[in-house]
């Protein structure tokens, strides 16, 4: 089945008020392709006023995202954000496993999993990331290490359907260094394989699988020409005009 292609912008802990209204500003004026979907994650602190500049009279509809939450509802969890008050405040994804989240703040595959659980539990969508860092792809560790990620999430949910897995290889990620095509093939057709295994044909159908590392406006057609890459996961380029060719990938392409 066609899975429709899928763009979203990682934009970490970047940006201020007035950059991301330009940012924003550009992202309305644009002619964005209106079969690809396109989510933006700002700072927790941007989520509302970016929603509230983003044109909602556009084919191409602009969602945003979180950067991450918390599983609790409420309560005495200092500096936390729950999915609960996203899902309140109308912000209809989250970002969850983030590379970052795991080696900076030691977020392991259990407590992504339990994480992806409570985003879906309040009607979240959410782009689950997974990859390997550079020793375990040299150690030939890459599918062991992005298997035992996606377990953490499969022990947690049975639902597949609200959830977009970003392969995104660890030494790709802000280093410029780009996996090639067939690199990201190779992984994401092995994802889906273990979807097809160890969830069901349908979700392996279906699942959109995002790569993420590095992605820019020059490597992305090569990239997204490949069968089983549905999109990106973009940071760095999506702080920049250049997103905007990122998010029209696939217009012009023959890939249906
Ligand atoms: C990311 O942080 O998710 C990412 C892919 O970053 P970059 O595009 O800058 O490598």
């Amino acid at each position: 089945m066609a899975r429709k292609f899928f763009v979203g912008g990682n934009f970490k802990m970047n940006g201020t008020m007035e950059s991301l209204k330009s940012l924003v500003s550009a992202l309305d004026d644009a002619k964005l392709d209106s079969n690809t979907e396109v989510v933006i994650a700002p700072p927790s602190l941007f989520l509302i006023p970016v929603k509230q500049h983003l044109k909602e009279d556009q084919d191409q509809q602009v969602a945003v995202a979180a950067q991450n939450g918390y599983h609790e509802k409420f309560g005495a969890f200092t500096g936390e954000i729950s999915f609960h008050q996203l899902a309140d405040a109308q912000v209809p994804w989250v970002i969850l496993g983030h590379s970052e989240r795991r080696s900076l703040f030691h977020e392991t595959n259990e407590e992504v999993g339990k994480k992806v659980a409570a985003a879906l539990k309040e009607n979240l969508s959410v782009i689950a990331c997974v990859g390997e860092k550079l020793e375990e792809r040299e150690s030939d560790k890459t599918m062991e290490v992005v298997e035992a990620q996606l377990e953490g999430i499969r022990a947690e949910i049975n639902d597949w359907t609200r959830v977009v897995i970003a392969y995104e290889p660890v030494w790709a990620i802000g280093t410029g260094k780009v996996a090639t095509a067939q690199q990201a093939q190779d992984v994401h057709a092995a994802i889906r394989a273990w979807l097809k295994k160890n969830v069901s044909a349908d979700a392996a159908d279906k699942t959109r699988i995002i790569y993420g590392g590095s992605v820019n406006a020059k490597n992305c057609k090569e990239l997204g020409n490949e069968p089983d890459i549905d999109g990106f996961l973009v940071g760095g380029a999506s702080l920049k005009p250049e997103f905007i060719d990122i998010i029209n990938t696939k217009l012009g392409s023959s890939k249906i």
